[in-house]
Order: C-alpha cells, then structure tokens, then sequence
C-alpha cells in the first residue's frame, strides 16, 4: 500500500471538492483490497450508483468512502435518510471507509466503519433543508459513530502505518456473520458488545453483565427476559469469536 496520492489528477478540475474526490477515489481504486473476502481489489461504481462508491466483484461487499482533513468521531454526515434507512434495514448498507489526508494529500488513517454495525439506531434523521435551500425539503441524515461498539470500527491505516491486511481481514471478517441477522438481533448483539466492551477488562463473569440490565431494559422496555437474551448474545458472540467461555460463567475476550 502506498501512502502516496496522485495529485497531478487535479489538474483540469477547478472545484476544490471535485478534486478530493478524484485524488481519493484513484488512491483507494489503486491501494484498497477487500475487507470481506480474499480479492486484492476492489472497483469503483458507476458514478450515478447513490452512496456506494465501490464494490468487490467477487463478494459483492459495498464501500462508500469518505475523504477528510480530520475524521469526525462523533457524527459523519452522510446522504439521504430514507435510502440510507432502507439500505439498513434490508442488509444493504456499505461499509463506510473514513479517509484522512494531509494537505499534501498523503494518508494519515483509513478507518472501516463495518457495514453490519449499521442499524438503525444509528442512523439519526437531519432536519429538512429550509425552504430558501436549493434543495428544500431534502432530509440527510447523520451516522452515530459514538454508538458504536469501538469493534465496528477496524482500522487498515492508523497514524500513517499500514496494518497487516491478514489482521485486519480477521477483525473484520468475523462480523460478517451478523449480516445474516435481522436489524432487532444485530441491536442486541451490538448492545451487548457495546457493554461488555465498556466493562474495560479482558474477562468478566455473568452477574458482570446482570449488573448492567438497566441498561439493557431502557434500550429494549417490553422485553421481560433481559437475562436470557444476554446469555444468548454472549453465546453468538463466542460464535464470532469475539469471547471464549472458561470456566462456569466467566467469559475472556479474545484479541
Ligand atoms: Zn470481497
């Protein structure tokens, strides 16, 4: 992977934005392999295609990507609320790839924000645009990165190294079975990782996690079996390997 973009392709754009666009887009066609599967790269949409910059022709694996000075952490702006909506709900949504460059346009981090983490508690509704916008009426949306468990976000470049691309496939492909599920279970089970991640200790035990059901119960409050949907969550994600069961009760995040 080289760090290295291309900027001689600016010359003939004159909008600063159209210029990023095609600077990044040729970084990522030419450096980028598949996260989901074994292809060494992956290839760029029709330009009309909405919200899905790239696909692997060989798993079908979307990639939107973004490009930034620095990455929000907090809230990215993303396209439409009801296509980015529809797109969750029928395990459609791309993976997000968060992009930042120096303004030499060498890469510092590209961040995968999994596409499975995407549900639809974190896609947050924007207002409408006013009526004197050239676009009135037209409503984006917002993607929660904060309510992410900190696993739906893999990084393949970080502070301008380059990670392992077996590493990184690891991380990212043991959540691929989550997919599969419905966007009520993908909640759960990201709840639950989201609180086991937040107890900050590399094994834990059940009454751990009993300890937080408030929680649970706020998110979910007709379910009256907290316990045993957690006990089931934790079953899956020993599943995708995240956890190993040890002795009765006690669980050991692995790496
Ligand atoms: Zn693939």
């Amino acid at each position: 992977m080289n760090l290295v973009c291309d900027v001689s392709l600016a010359t003939g754009y004159k909008s600063a934005s159209q210029q990023a666009r095609v600077i990044s887009e040729d970084w990522f066609a030419r450096n980028v392999y598949c996260l989901a599967c074994e292809a060494d790269s992956v290839q760029r949409t029709g330009a009309n295609t909405r919200a899905t910059d790239f696909v692997c022709e060989r798993c079908s694996h979307r990639y939107e990507l973004k490009t930034f000075r620095r990455r929000p952490r907090g809230r990215l702006v993303d396209g439409a609320f009801d296509s980015m909506i529809q797109r969750v709900q029928q395990g459609t949504a791309p993976t997000l790839c968060l992009l930042e460059r120096s303004d030499d346009w060498r890469i510092s981090s590209l961040t995968a924000i999994h596409s499975s983490f995407l549900i639809p508690e974190v896609v947050e509704r924007r207002r409408p645009l006013g009526p004197r916008a050239k676009r009135a009426g037209w409503v984006g949306c917002n993607i929660r990165l904060n309510l992410l468990p900190i696993d739906g976000e893999i990084s393949v470049v970080s502070d301008g190294i380059v990670h392992p691309f077996q590493d990184v496939r690891t991380r990212f492909q043991r959540f691929l079975p989550l997919a599969e599920k419905s966007t009520t279970q993908r909640g759960w089970t990201l709840l639950t990782l989201k609180m086991v991640r937040k107890l900050k200790r590399g094994s834990f035990n059940l009454q751990d996690m009993y300890a937080m059901e408030d929680e649970f119960a706020r998110a979910y409050p007709n379910n009256r079996h907290i316990r045993d949907k957690i006990r089931q969550q934790l079953q899956f994600l020993r599943d995708l390997g995240v956890l190993r069961f040890e002795r009765r009760g006690t669980y050991k995040l692995l790496n």
